[in-house]
Formats: C-alpha cells, sequence, structure tokens
C-alpha cells in the first residue's frame, strides 16, 4: 500500500479537509491513474453529509468523487487495454462480481455484488473505497474506460456520472426524433440531459426553478424554458411531453410533471432525493402514465456514450476550481448556482 493525498470529511457535519489515504499496490489486473480532473456530483454531497443514511449509511472518513479523469502512471504485468501515458476515466463503479445475469448483460450498476468508487467495502485495504478527491487512484482495468484524446479534459471527467447517468435512460426511451423530451433541474445531470436529448433529435424544453438560466438552456440547445414556478407557463405545456427525465436533488412533488406528460408519457426519476416522493394515483391513470427510475449505466454504455461525445464534441459545461473551494463549492450546489458542473483541477492538491 502507498499513501495518497485526498480530501475527506470525518463526519456528516464536518466540511471536506485534507487527508492521506491508503492506495492498494498494483495487482496484475491494476491500473494505476493520475487524477487530473474530478467533477463534483450532487451525489458526493449527499453522501458526504450521510443523506441518504437510510439506504447508504456513510462511513467515515469518507473521500467522495467518481467523476474521474487522468492519466495512466502504472499497469500490473496482466493489464493488457492500457499503457502508462494513456488518458482515461473511471465512473461511478470500481469491481462487481463479473458473473451475476446483470454483469452478463453488461449492467454492472445492477450487480449485487458491486464496489462503488467510494463507501464500499474494499477486501483490499479493509477500509472503505475511497473516490476521487484524491491525486491518484487503482483500479482494475475492467473498470477503467477510454477518455476522447479531442476534448477539454476538465469538461470530459462529469461524463463520467452526470453524461451516463443522463444518456443511459435517454437512449433506453428509444427513438426520440420529434419527440417533446422535458429535463427537470438545469444542473450538473440536467445540463447534460439536454446536450444528449437535443443530439439525438428531440424537441427539448427545461423546467428550472431558476428564471436566470434561461438563457444558459437555450444556449445549451433547449427549445423551451418553462419555469416551474409559474403556473400559467406549466399550463400552456400540460399533457404535451413523451418522456420527462427528472434530475431534482431536493424533495418535489413528482405530479406536476406527470401533469405534463401526454398519452403513454414516461417520468424517469434519476434525481435521489432522501425522502419519497409522493405519486397521486390518478396522476397516473389518465393517459396511461408511467414513472420509473435509472441508475449510471454499465461499462459498455459508458464508453459508448464516451465515444459519442469524442465525435459530436459533447463535454460538460464546467468551473474548474481548485479543492481548495470545495466546501465553497458544495455549498454553492445546494443553491443551485453552479454553471453547470465543478470540476476540480487536481494539480491543486500537490502543494497540500
Ligand atoms: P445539481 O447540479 O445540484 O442539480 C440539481 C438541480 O435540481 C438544481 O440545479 C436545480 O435546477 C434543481 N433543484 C434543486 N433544488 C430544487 C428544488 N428544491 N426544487 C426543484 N428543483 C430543484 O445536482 P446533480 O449533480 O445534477 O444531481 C441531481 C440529483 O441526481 C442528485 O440527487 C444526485 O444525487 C442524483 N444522481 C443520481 C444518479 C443516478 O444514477 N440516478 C447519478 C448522479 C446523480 P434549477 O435551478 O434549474 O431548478
Ligand atoms: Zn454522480
Amino acid at each position: 500500500m502507498y499513501d495518497a493525498k485526498a480530501y475527506s470529511a470525518a463526519s456528516a457535519t464536518s466540511p471536506l479537509e485534507p487527508d492521506t489515504i491508503p492506495r492498494r499496490d498494483l495487482t496484475s489486473r491494476d491500473v494505476q491513474i493520475e487524477i487530473l480532473f474530478c467533477g463534483i456530483c450532487h451525489s458526493d454531497l449527499h453522501y458526504a453529509r450521510d443523506e441518504w443514511h437510510e439506504f447508504m449509511p456513510t462511513v467515515y472518513p469518507c473521500v467522495p468523487g467518481h467523476e474521474i479523469v487522468g492519466r495512466v502512471t502504472a499497469v500490473g504485468d496482466g493489464v493488457t487495454k492500457y499503457a502508462p501515458g494513456d488518458l482515461v476515466g473511471v465512473g461511478c463503479l470500481v469491481d462487481s462480481d463479473h458473473d451475476c445475469a446483470n454483469c452478463r448483460s453488461g449492467l454492472e450498476q445492477f450487480c449485487p455484488n458491486m464496489t462503488m468508487t467510494y463507501g464500499s467495502p474494499d477486501p483490499h485495504t479493509d477500509r472503505v473505497t475511497y473516490g476521487g478527491y484524491s491525486e491518484s487512484i487503482v483500479v482494475d482495468e475492467r473498470f477503467v474506460l477510454r477518455v476522447p484524446t479531442n476534448l477539454d479534459l476538465a469538461g470530459v471527467a462529469p461524463l463520467l456520472c452526470a453524461g451516463i447517468t443522463t444518456y443511459s435512460p435517454i437512449r433506453r426511451w428509444g427513438n426520440l426524433e420529434g419527440k417533446k423530451v422535458g429535463i427537470v433541474g438545469l444542473g450538473g445531470l440536467g445540463h447534460m440531459g439536454v446536450k444528449f436529448a437535443k443530439a439525438f433529435g428531440a424537441h427539448v424544453a427545461v423546467f428550472t426553478t431558476s428564471p436566470g438560466k434561461t438563457d444558459d438552456a437555450k444556449r445549451l440547445g433547449a427549445d423551451d424554458v418553462i419555469v416551474s414556478t409559474d403556473e400559467d407557463q406549466m399550463a400552456a405545456h400540460a399533457g404535451t411531453f413523451d418522456f420527462i427525465l427528472d434530475t431534482v436533488s431536493a424533495n418535489h412533488d413528482p405530479n406536476v410533471y406527470l401533469n405534463m406528460l401526454g398519452l403513454d408519457g414516461n417520468l424517469t426519476l434519476v434525481g435521489a432525493p432522501n425522502e419519497p416522493l409522493p405519486v397521486a394515483a390518478f396522476a397516473l391513470l389518465f393517459g396511461r402514465k408511467s414513472i420509473s427510475g435509472s441508475l449510471i449505466g454499465g461499462l459498455e454504455e459508458t464508453q459508448e456514450m464516451l465515444d459519442f461525445c469524442g465525435e459530436h464534441g459533447i463535454t460538460s459545461d464546467v468551473e474548474v476550481i481548485p479543492i481548495q473551494r470545495i466546501n465553497e463549492a458544495y455549498e454553492r450546489m445546494l443553491k443551485s448556482d453552479v454553471k453547470y458542473r465543478f470540476s476540480i483541477d487536481m494539480a491543486s492538491l500537490k502543494g497540500e
């Protein structure tokens, strides 16, 4: 094992602070990565503050970060896909059992024995896994992704979670050509949802609580921007959507979005508020509507998404920060004041 610099939280109410964590020595399948950029996902904040206690209690100290891009610094002797110097990415998963029906179908995110990038028991260290707010990470090559070399790396990092989490349900929904798609919440996930839905030919509308984001939403590709707190604007679009992707991180009323759907419309939740959302049966019955959820994506689909982004020049719109500003970034994220993802320049960790 070796020591790596990182930022960790010691409790649900502690700020993130400089720390040193153990990383394992390379096994034959492992890739060691110098982390160049790590995006800040709202899940990092939920986790650091133990907001998902009921489903996934946080083990402290915790090191969040699952939107990782970096450069390979060393590989184990059995590694075939990567060599030192390669640009690579790591998302929300670092291992799985490789053997269950879901893994065999390329759906590692639903493996009952998956290892998440942070907070899962880590058999290599007898601790929990530690994420990307760190100078380096060691990952099984099967969970390392190839990153397009033609894109801005700070803007590539968020593709590893915000990108795949929106790409996967949008792809799964089917042919969006000529369909009306809504994206609820213009944050990290939401702004990627707009880009992908637009790239797949949909008519895209953004539902936002922040009227000040209107111009940005249009620049990102939205055809319509609907301020969700304005009843007249909402009424004008009621019953007209085929598919709505809900990325909201806080508790809210899903029925208002079910009412926006037309016949057989679907509302897919990717946002993960800790409280149950109330769903009115009648909001589903009339119009045979459905509500469902989606969780990140499997390895193969994540690679497909990265390749798609390389071909189409798609990245996340990022505000690059040094890691020393991470606590401030969390507070701004809570106020919906992020345009549209924070990406940490990990070079800033070297001086700690
Ligand atoms: P984010 O950047 O903070 O964006 C969330 C957006 O939701 C905000 O920008 C805001 O958009 C809107 N919002 C916030 N509070 C609201 C409220 N009280 N009522 C209505 N709208 C509100 O967060 P993110 O990183 O995109 O993550 C969003 C959620 O997805 C989080 O819960 C995260 O944990 C979850 N997530 C899930 C997966 C998955 O696999 N399913 C993966 C990653 C993240 P406006 O200002 O436009 O209203
Ligand atoms: Zn995430």
